[in-house]
């Protein structure tokens, strides 16, 4: 059965008859890490999975929302003071609070939805929720919100309601995102840009290292400072450089005597990590996927030791793809634990799997989760 139907035929026996069906996407970055908040390009796109809704007006002021994959119903009302108890409705409600504060229009409805994106495993699951939510409440109110504001909602309620300060790449991708492509944006002027990705004769996979991001929240400020005092003293030369991503890189060697060693080590990751996604972008135009797979390396490395957000389990994990010829590898997302996207020939595919799998066992113990990712469609309507 799929989850259209699965939500559909769920929904008919909670609430009677049918509602209207929406669904959004999880995501993948291929390459722009801990660019966004320097200014920089993010390259994500949606996934296959994602989340699926059925939803329908009740006619009152409750809301009451069953979840299947928690197997549990939310009853909320709409004012401030309505927050529920449990974390998974606190997306849904955040999204109906962010949508009546954009003077969207949101009453009372039934909805019941699940999902398949792996929670908390890098892909956003939480951004497919809320951006199913938003897609669907906009739809079914005729607000007409477009559909970066419906972005915002989604970011919105990570900040107001979950405690996550999110950018806005994952819920931007889960809205935006669509099959067969990857989506070039620029974190600082929200322009962006779609790229063809059909890596024929290649899949997509992501080995989950089952590290949890502890170092992640102090060790990403840290980051952040050093970015902004690299930025600094370049911008006191180069008074056009707003944020770190518009220097070059030889604006960072006038500084060098000027800044600590670590900040500037932090800095010429982010130059040349700004740089790659132009690279990938221009290597997609051409089909050229082993280049794309070489700049993935490359951003491994810069992760590992300029930035030093990587860990020894995620280095391990590259090191073996790497001595399996997989075309592409590096960690992704923020760090410190977390996946890696690797770019595996088909043909070397199964090989790549059992190696990586015995040799992560071999030494730590458990078995890495496997994920394969293909691009699919962001926010619709099913
Ligand atoms: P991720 O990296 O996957 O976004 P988060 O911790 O940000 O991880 O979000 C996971 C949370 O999103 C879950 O704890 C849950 O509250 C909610 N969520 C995600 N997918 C589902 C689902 N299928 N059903 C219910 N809640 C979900
Ligand atoms: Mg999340």
């Amino acid at each position: 059965m799929s989850i259209k139907q699965l939500v559909e035929e769920k929904f008919a026996s909670l609430f009677g008859g049918d509602g209207r069906t929406f669904a959004s996407a999880g995501r993948i970055n291929l390459i722009g890490e801990h660019t966004d908040y320097n200014g920089g390009y993010v390259f994500p796109g949606a996934i296959s999975c994602g989340i699926t809704v059925t939803m329908r007006p009740n006619g009152g002021d409750t809301v009451r929302v069953w979840s299947v994959d928690f197997d549990g119903m939310s009853e909320f009302g709409l004012a401030e003071e309505d927050l529920p108890e449990q974390l998974w409705a606190r997306y849904i409600f955040g999204v109906c609070r962010e949508t009546l504060k954009r003077g969207g229009k949101v009453e009372g409805f039934d909805a019941v939805f699940a999902g398949d994106v792996p929670l908390g495993a890098g892909l956003s699951s939480s951004a497919a929720l809320e951006s199913a939510f938003a897609f669907g409440l906009n739809e079914v109110y005729g607000n007409g919100l477009d559909k970066f504001t419906l972005a915002r909602i989604g970011q919105s309620t990570e900040h107001n309601y979950c405690g996550t300060k999110c950018g806005i790449m994952d819920q931007f991708a889960s809205v935006f995102g669509k099959q067969g492509s990857l989506i070039r944006l620029n974190c600082k002027t929200l322009e962006y840009k779609y790229f063809p990705f059909n890596p024929e004769g290649y899949r997509l996979v992501l080995v989950d290292s089952g590290v949890k991001h502890q170092l992640a929240s102090s060790a990403y400020n840290d980051r952040r400072h050093s970015c902004e005092r690299a930025a600094e003293a370049i911008r006191k030369r180069h008074p056009e450089v707003e944020f770190l991503s518009d220097s070059k890189r030889i604006w960072l060697e006038e500084v060098r005597e000027e800044i600590s060693q670590e900040d500037f080590l932090r800095a010429e990751y982010v130059i040349g990590e700004v740089q790659r996604v132009l690279d990938v972008c221009d290597a997609l135009e051409r089909s050229d996927y082993e280049t794309v797979g070489e700049l993935m390396y490359q951003t491994h490395f810069g992760l590992s030791r300029l930035y030093e957000v990587s860990c020894e389990e995620l280095d391990f994990l590259n090191r073996i793809a790497r001595r399996c010829e997989v075309t592409g590898s590096r960690v992704m997302g923020g760090g410190f634990g977390g996946c890696t996207v690797n770019l595996v020939r088909d043909e070397l595919y199964d090989g790549f799997i059992s190696t990586v799998k015995s040799a992560y066992s071999e030494k730590y113990g458990r078995e890495p989760r496997i994920l394969d990712v293909v691009t699919g469609d962001g926010a619709r309507e099913l």
